[in-house]
């Protein structure tokens, strides 16, 4: 069995990104600048936006975090993104989610200017993803690509099965899968609540990654030996051992899969850390597209 170490990756990832940015600050060019909106006090969300600042620093990036109260009005936060969008210092910008009840997500983002989405999920990116032309890949899924390419994975021919269907993960993740590229060219079904017969959909999967945001949906039993296991869920259990009192778990039971599995990403450690190395990826591209 393989461990598919999405952090050693992305550390990797990282440092080349890193060197690039080494050469474009030689050639005299500025230095790449990833802003982020954060809206409220989500311990989760404010962990993950973080983690991304951090990464910024890492590779020699710019970045500026913008935090909005939870009571923050409409209005004000799509007028902070007008202000992100017409800023000529900054490249990419991210709004990170989930945003408060009150305000309506769609509408945030669509007013990210399409060349600054490096988060890729306005429409105009969303549209072109599906089309096969160039734009910016949403981070989750580009991420698992990434991993499949430097793992070696052969993806051509194989039955590649995604449970959860949402704008940011399964829906984009079928669509690079059925692409005619490498990796790529997969037979792809997507899976979802209403979907019947799940086990036997998933026990035919050569690449089964789970998107559902549910702690160890996916068990052995529903898993093809030698099959690669792509976890891309992250929830929060309770752990008494830990000082803490929980731990971040994947949607995948972890210790039955991987005695089944050809190949398997952790949680934490695995498609995580790539989702914050293919965010720099796409802020390089905007940063290198506008020079
Ligand atoms: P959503 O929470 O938006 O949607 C969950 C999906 O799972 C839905 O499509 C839903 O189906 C499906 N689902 C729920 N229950 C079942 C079931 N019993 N059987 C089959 N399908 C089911 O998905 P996200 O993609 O936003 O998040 C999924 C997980 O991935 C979360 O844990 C999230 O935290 C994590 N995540 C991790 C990232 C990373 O960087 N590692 C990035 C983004 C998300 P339906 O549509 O029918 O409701």
């Amino acid at each position: 069995m393989t461990l598919i170490d999405g952090k050693s990756t992305s550390l990797q990832i990282q440092d080349e990104i890193k060197s690039l940015v080494e050469v474009r600050t030689k050639r005299g060019q500025k230095k790449p600048h990833l802003a982020a909106i954060i809206v409220g006090d989500n311990p989760a969300s404010r962990a993950y936006v973080g983690h991304k600042i951090k990464a910024c620093e890492r590779v020699g990036f710019e970045s500026t975090l913008i935090e909005l109260s939870e009571s923050v009005r409409e209005e004000q936060l799509l007028s902070e993104v007008e202000a992100l969008n017409n800023n000529d210092s900054i490249d990419g910008f991210i709004v990170q989610l989930p945003l408060p009840d009150h305000i309506d997500d769609q509408k945030v983002l669509e007013a990210v200017r399409p060349e600054k989405d490096v988060d890729g999920f306005h429409p105009v990116n969303a549209g072109n993803l599906s089309l096969g032309l160039p734009g910016f890949q949403p981070a989750t899924p580009a991420g698992i690509m990434e991993l499949l390419k430097r793992y070696k994975i052969e993806t051509s021919g194989k039955h590649a099965v995604i449970i959860g269907r949402s704008a940011i993960v399964g829906t984009p993740m079928t669509l690079l899968l059925s692409r005619n590229a490498n990796p790529g060219n997969c037979t792809v079904t997507l899976c979802h609540s209403r979907t019947q017969n799940l086990e036997e959909i998933t026990r035919s999967a050569d690449i089964l990654i789970a998107a559902i945001g549910k702690p160890h949906f996916v068990t052995k039993s529903m898993i093809k030996p030698g099959a690669v296991i792509i976890d891309v869920g992250i929830n929060r259990i309770p752990d008494a051992s830990r000082k803490s009192g929980n731990r971040l778990t994947g949607d995948v039971d972890f210790e039955g899969a991987a005695e089944v599995a050809g190949s398997i990403t952790p949680v934490p450690g695995g498609v995580g850390p790539m989702t914050i190395a293919m965010l720099l990826r796409n802020t390089l591209q905007a940063a290198d597209q506008r020079a």
